[in-house]
């Protein structure tokens, strides 16, 4: 069964923000391309999000893959240089401990609300040690080492914390997905509904659900000899199947594929094969993006992505074709984005058209679902086509610009040790 894939981690029983939250608090997003660093400061039910900061750091890619001290050092020391900078618009009550939610979206089995043992890596990154070990733990412990004097308040992942930004200012917010590097979804879901759940109910009666969808995998799902290779060769084959037929890491690497089998079999740019389209990865998703949305008549950007990249003078012909490649292989992405979006309304039974009907709100966070207009527009008109006019009308699917990071920070703030 295509559920027995998912590992539909249910995530820590925690309280969620209410809008009273006060003070000022950091997150720290760590799951993909890049971390980030952000502070608020919370002025409680009447005045929300005073004000807000934030800085976004490239992760070197050797420490996706190298020891887990190193990874952490850089982390803490990104952090403390970001806490150094803290202005005079942010107060720290007095005699408080600075603390933060840290957002870490890998698979974790969370212990506590401010502590969980990694299950896998994903999405590029590869640490064997950290396997099994308790990432709030490493995080503190590289704290410590570089004197910073911070606590983690909550660990949660980004679709949970998407998933508590967004309800946080619409209370119909049912649901949140991540488009980035990654993709992932979580929902609210009764408890009734939770068969794995065995500890206390929760008093409102629902639990939060993060599907990690990313991992879904279906004989249903139609996969390409692309799909099947770039699986293979990937540093997780196996896994993530769902993921790696859309994602942001992953959507610039099947169109490579195309095209080097284009190129192989069909002479499609030339006689030789441009060595540099043997390159796994050397094609990026904004660089498909930016391909995809050329609106010149001789397709100009076109032209220079092909030269830039792969060193490939190509004809107006040629250049028409990869857009071609790089649409189909995108619609079919943001068709099965839809189609998950889809399955989630249909657990919840907010998919078919009625009279009362309430209304339903979809968070989605990533640059993916951000700036791919293309992607965003054909999941939005998938999603239509599959609930029909009528029962389209109460769904609203809707951008969570970093919903993630302020989604962690009040979590921080409504599991803060002073309140
Ligand atoms: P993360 O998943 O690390 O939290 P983001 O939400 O910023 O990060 O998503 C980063 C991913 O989004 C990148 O891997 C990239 O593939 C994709 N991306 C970034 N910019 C664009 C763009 N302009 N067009 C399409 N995809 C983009
Ligand atoms: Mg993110």
């Amino acid at each position: 069964m295509a559920a027995a894939r998912l590992r539909c981690l249910i995530s820590y029983g925690r309280s969620s923000p209410n809008g009273n939250e006060e003070g000022l608090f950091y997150a720290l997003d760590l799951g993909g391309t890049n971390f980030r660093c952000l502070r608020v400061q919370l002025g409680g039910k009447e005045r929300r999000v005073v004000k807000r900061e934030a800085v976004e750091i490239s992760i070197p890619p050797h420490l996706m893959v190298g020891g887990s001290d190193e990874l952490f050092d850089f982390i803490a020391e990104e952090l403390a240089k970001f806490v150094a900078t803290e202005g005079e618009d942010f107060h720290l009550s007095e005699g408080r401990q600075r603390e933060f939610g840290f957002t870490f979206s890998f698979p974790v089995r969370q212990t506590s609300i401010a502590s969980g043992t990694l299950i896998k890596w994903t999405k590029g990154f590869n640490i064997d040690e950290m396997l099994g070990q308790d990432v709030v733990a490493e995080l503190t412990k590289a704290m410590e080492r570089k004197g910073l004097d911070m606590r983690v308040a909550a660990l949660v992942n980004d679709t949970i914390g998407t998933l508590a930004g967004g309800r946080y200012h619409d209370d119909d917010v049912i649901a949140a997905v991540i488009l980035g590097t990654g993709s992932n979804a979580a929902y609210v879901e009764s408890v009734l509904a939770i068969p794995k759940w065995q500890g206390l109910l929760p008093k409102s009666g629902e639990m939060v659900i993060n599907m990690e969808w990313g991992n879904f995998f279906s004989s249903h799902l139609p996969l390409t000899e692309h799909d099947h290779a770039l699986d293979a060769e990937s540093l997780n084959p196996g896994e993530q199947i769902f993921e790696k037929l859309f994602s942001g890491m992953y959507l610039g690497e099947i169109v490579r594929r195309a095209l080097l089998q284009m190129a192989e079999e069909a002479a499609f740019f030339g006689d030789a094969v441009p060595l540099k389209l043997r390159v796994p990865y050397v094609l990026r998703t904004p660089v498909v993006s930016a391909m995809h949305h050329d609106m010149s008549s001789n397709l100009n950007i076109v032209g220079k992505k092909l030269e830039e990249i792969l060193g490939i003078t190509s004809s107006i012909d040629t250049r028409k074709l990869v857009v071609e490649v790089c649409d189909i292989i995108t619609k079919r992405g943001a068709r099965l984005a839809a189609a998950g979006i889809f399955a989630i309304l249909k657990k919840l039974e907010r998919h078919k058209a009625s009279v009362d009907k309430p209304r339903t709100v979809i968070a989605i966070d990533g640059a993916l679902f951000e700036h791919y207009t293309i992607f965003n527009k054909v999941l939005q008109s998938t999603l239509g086509e599959l609930l029909g006019e009528e029962a389209s009308d109460s769904i609203i699917v809707k951008l969570a610009h970093d919903g993630s990071g302020i989604g962690a920070a009040l979590l921080a703030a409504t599991n803060s040790h002073h309140i």
